[in-house]
């Protein structure tokens, strides 16, 4: 067998161009322009280049993108005043504190210090917790874009075995929330699990968020399983995903590939809520396509 490769990329694209038409309508209708309010603190070059990714991103959909940038020196009370105004500021739809963030600084503080309903990244404990109890709120974005991914591949979700390979709070554990939500019975793999081959063996559909080049090999799947990589790996052969993709692509039925599958879908994900939250202020229903 010879997997179908998950072009990440053009599904992408394609959901930027429906929010892109979706904020039209909502402009055209309501005069509102959705606003996304990005932070970045310190000078990380790769940080730098994912929010620049994302205020384009922003721009490109009819979007208005609000940056701000404070010194690697700035203290968690300046950072923590700034998010409390763009709490209050009515033309702030989405905040986005770039992480990680300078040492001085306690991210979990700043993370409990952004409106849940600002939070377009979901991270807030409360988004967390409406995810885990079936509540309206934000999912954070890369596995809600796995999810988009893989309702593609599989329409019929209920009763399919699925494992999820990582349990970070911002990747792993929201992915089991929502695979769980779509009724997979859903199995999470650990640095600590006994045999995570078996466990990854039955699966149906396997996410992999870990980062570990390589990590999930062709004996660990099942014939025609839907494999998404979300490891991001820099090696010297270039980057990688957590899965070895030229053996695993001979089994699957169908996966993504790194770079181009999941990737891409977290930023187009993040225009997505953003445009969502703009919607939920002004009392209008989201455009149900998105
Ligand atoms: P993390 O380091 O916070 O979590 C990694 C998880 O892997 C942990 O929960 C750990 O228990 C698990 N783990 C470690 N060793 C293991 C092993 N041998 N077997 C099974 N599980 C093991 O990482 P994260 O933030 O969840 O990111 C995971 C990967 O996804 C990284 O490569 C990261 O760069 C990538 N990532 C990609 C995107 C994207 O947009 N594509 C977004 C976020 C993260």
């Amino acid at each position: 067998m010879t997997a179908a490769i998950i072009d990440g990329k053009a599904r992408a694209a394609a959901l930027r161009a429906q929010v892109a038409s979706a904020v039209a309508v909502l402009h055209a209708a309501s005069g509102r322009v959705p606003g996304l309010a990005v932070v970045l603190v310190g000078e990380d070059p790769a940080s730098s280049v994912y929010v620049r990714s994302k205020a384009r991103a922003t721009r490109e959909a009819g979007m208005t993108s609000i940056e701000h940038r404070l010194p690697a020196t700035a203290s968690a009370d300046e950072l923590l005043a700034l998010v409390a105004a763009l709490n209050a500021d009515p033309a702030v739809d989405g905040i986005l504190v770039q992480l990680p963030l300078p040492k001085q600084i306690d991210e979990r503080a700043v993370i409990q210090a952004i409106d849940p309903d600002k939070d377009v990244d979901g991270f807030h404990p409360v988004n967390a917790g409406r995810l885990a109890t079936g509540i309206a709120g934000f999912v954070p974005c890369t596995p809600l874009g796995c999810l988009l991914l893989i309702r593609d591949v599989r329409p019929q979700l209920a009763g399919l075995e699925a494992v999820v390979i990582g349990r970070s709070n911002i990747v792993g554990k929201p992915m089991a929330q929502l695979l769980l939500a779509e009724s997979c019975t859903v199995t999470t793999v650990h640095s600590r699990t006994r045999n995570a081959a078996a466990h990854v063996r039955a699966a149906d559909i396997v996410v992999a968020a870990v980062g570990i080049p390589g990590l999930v090999t062709r004996d660990w799947i099942k014939p025609g399983a839907s494999v998404i990589d979300v490891g991001i790996n820099r090696t010297d052969a270039g980057l990688v995903g957590d899965v070895d993709f030229a053996g695993v692509s001979a089994v699957a039925g169908a996966i993504t590939p790194v770079p181009g599958g999941v990737g891409p879908m977290t930023i187009a994900c993040l225009i997505r809520n953003t445009y969502v939250s703009a919607c939920r202020r002004e009392g209008v229903t989201p455009d149900p396509a998105i």
